[in-house]
């Protein structure tokens, strides 16, 4: 039985779409490590360690111990949303705005020491589907199914695009487009657990494949 699956891949692939999908059907827990290095962002944001025009490292790192994260499954949505310091910032880390120091952020290796060991322990004896950029590289390499995702840059962007507008946010195409590239760039090119395909991950393109196409053919891998 596949009872940890790591689902990779790149921004706005429709990652968490699927392990949400994907951990409902067979009763698994749902972990989205970006909701977690997202929180971190939002953290350094309101203590004004980053900024558009500063980002101070030393002080992020310093303060990293005060950073307390966890998971409330909300029965209502049909998933867990995210805390950091005891109030739920589950719609704040959605912004374009933490979108866009997110990966500046996830770039420190202190801050990805921490966050991995929070989530291997998350996966310690329990049915998990767990989404992210390293996780069948770095947090579960012994992962029973790995599926790293991959759409164009435009394919994502667009998607992206039609969330934020559907949630009333005032932004441009090509800022979301500018913002998916920016984050492609800084997640394949970082030092620290750079996002790489695990050799053992199945691929898949789902520029052209519906959501209904793209779980069915995950739920084979599933049933192997
Ligand atoms: O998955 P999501 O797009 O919400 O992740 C936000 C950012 O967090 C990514 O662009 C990446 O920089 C970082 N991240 C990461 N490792 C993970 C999950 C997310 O570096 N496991």
């Amino acid at each position: 039985k596949k009872i940890t699956i790591a689902i990779d891949g790149f921004s706005s692939t429709g990652k968490s779409t699927l392990a949400k999908q994907l951990a409902k059907h067979l009763g698994y827990v749902y972990v989205d490590t970006g909701a977690m290095y997202r929180a971190v962002a939002l953290f350094a944001m309101q203590k004004g360690y980053i900024s558009s025009s500063n980002f101070d490292k030393k002080a992020l790192i310093n303060d990293i111990p005060n950073i307390k994260l966890h998971f409330e499954f909300n029965a209502d949505l049909g998933f867990a949303e995210m805390y950091l310091n005891d109030s739920n910032v589950e719609k704040e880390i959605r912004t374009i705005e933490v979108s866009s120091f997110v990966s500046k952020v996830a770039e420190v290796s202190d801050v990805r020491a921490k966050l991995v060991e929070q989530q291997k322990e998350m996966g310690k004896n329990k049915a998990i589907v767990m989404d992210g950029r390293d996780i069948g590289t770095v947090v579960f390499p012994d992962a029973e199914l790995k599926i790293f995702m991959t759409a164009s840059a435009e394919t994502r962007a667009q998607r992206r695009f039609d969330e934020l507008e559907a949630k009333g946010d005032n932004v441009s195409y090509e800022d979301v487009l500018k913002n998916v590239q920016e984050r492609d760039y800084i997640d394949t090119h970082r030092d620290d657990s750079p996002l790489v395909i695990a050799e053992d991950a199945i691929e898949i393109d789902n520029s052209y494949l519906s959501r209904e196409e793209q779980f069915a053919a995950v739920l084979e891998l599933v049933d192997e």
